[in-house]
């Protein structure tokens, strides 16, 4: 597939779609419901709708009777464990097998053109991105996840919370079903923000920055404290009407969905068509640090000023921004000299 019908690719490279970033028509003002509509299927498809599935499978087929739940007991512990620990090693594993090892389209649709494993660099435990990332994942982001899981599971074994049936409250439970990855998004912008403030950037959020060209195995390479946070956007189950299953889809869109924003694709191939990654706001993130600390689902970073849709201009907008705080900074500097 020619990706330069798309996109262009600069000197070094550098893989740039065509079309701007847009912020989803959600929250606007005026309400612009006929661009809603055309928009919805982004919100559902492909991701979104891949996570649910999964979700149906672990609650129907992989998750452990109410009975068995109100007890905590090692057994079933670490079940989930294993459980989420192969979830993740299957479907981050294929995409990087077959981006990033078998590198089957090449560096077509891709972001940066080069691969993280031509590069070694000494911020990575033993010198390697993916070795570095996959230790963090699987050391402490799965198991913080799971943490996450047996407690609301525990929970909903024990009544803990307002959770409900679909027979008894259907409408607040298709409710809570539309607005998870939208909350999950402005959860992420507010803890993503705090963990930008000097200290927490040093000593916590750095760890997942050290991938500046991220592969699908950055997706959960944090500092413990980093996860801790991520994944305490989950406790709205403890506060809402709620279901098991929309917990457990909730947990798909933070911890198999964090892959979205680290494929470092604009595309995926699929025969003769491509699919849309939805990774480009994100993949700029991760390359200019100070712009979308969401991914333009919620329209905080337009508000705040931070928001880089790709464009030339977007990247006007954020020099001009650099070279104000540069500015400030060396004014400060001066006053205090
Ligand atoms: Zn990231
Ligand atoms: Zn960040």
């Amino acid at each position: 597939m020619d990706d330069l019908k798309f996109g262009k690719r600069n000197k070094r490279g550098d893989y740039a779609p065509n079309t701007p970033l847009e912020v989803a028509p959600i929250i606007v003002w005026p309400p612009q419901p006929l661009k809603l509509l055309r928009w919805l299927p982004n919100y559902i498809l492909p991701w979104n709708a891949l996570f649910m599935a999964f979700a149906a499978v672990i609650w129907f087929y992989l998750t452990p009777s109410k009975e068995t739940l109100q007890t905590l007991d090692w057994t079933w512990i670490a079940f989930i464990l294993v459980r989420n620990a192969v979830l993740v090693f299957a479907f981050y594993g294929a995409m990087e097998l077959r981006l990033y090892i078998k590198r089957s389209q090449g560096n077509r649709f891709k972001f940066n053109g080069l691969f993280p494993a031509d590069k070694k660099s000494d911020v990575f435990m033993f010198g390697s991105q993916n070795i570095d990332n996959m230790i963090r994942s699987f050391g402490t982001g799965v198991p913080i996840w799971t943490a996450y899981e047996v407690g609301m599971l525990y929970a909903w074994a024990h009544g803990f919370g307002p959770w409900t049936t679909f027979e008894e409250h259907p409408w607040a439970l298709i409710a809570m079903f539309a607005i998870i990855p939208l909350f999950h998004e402005a959860h992420f912008f507010c803890i993503h923000r705090l963990i930008h403030t000097p200290f927490l950037y040093k000593y916590v959020h750095s760890v997942h920055h050290n991938s500046i060209n991220p592969s699908p195995w950055s997706s959960l390479s944090m500092h413990p404290v980093e996860h801790l946070l991520y994944w305490s956007d989950i406790l709205i189950h403890l506060v809402l009407p709620s279901h098991p299953l929309l917990m457990l889809y909730h947990l798909q869109v933070t911890g198999t969905g964090a892959v979205v924003g680290h494929i470092g694709f604009d595309k995926i191939e699929a025969g003769d068509t491509a699919i849309d990654s939805h990774a480009y706001a994100h993949y700029l993130h991760h390359k200019y640090f100070e712009v979308n600390y969401s991914d333009g689902m919620v329209p905080f970073d337009q508000w705040f000023g931070t928001w880089h849709d790709g464009s030339a201009e977007g990247e006007a907008r954020m020099e001009a921004r650099f070279k104000l705080t540069r500015e400030k900074a060396n004014a400060k500097a001066h006053t205090g000299t």
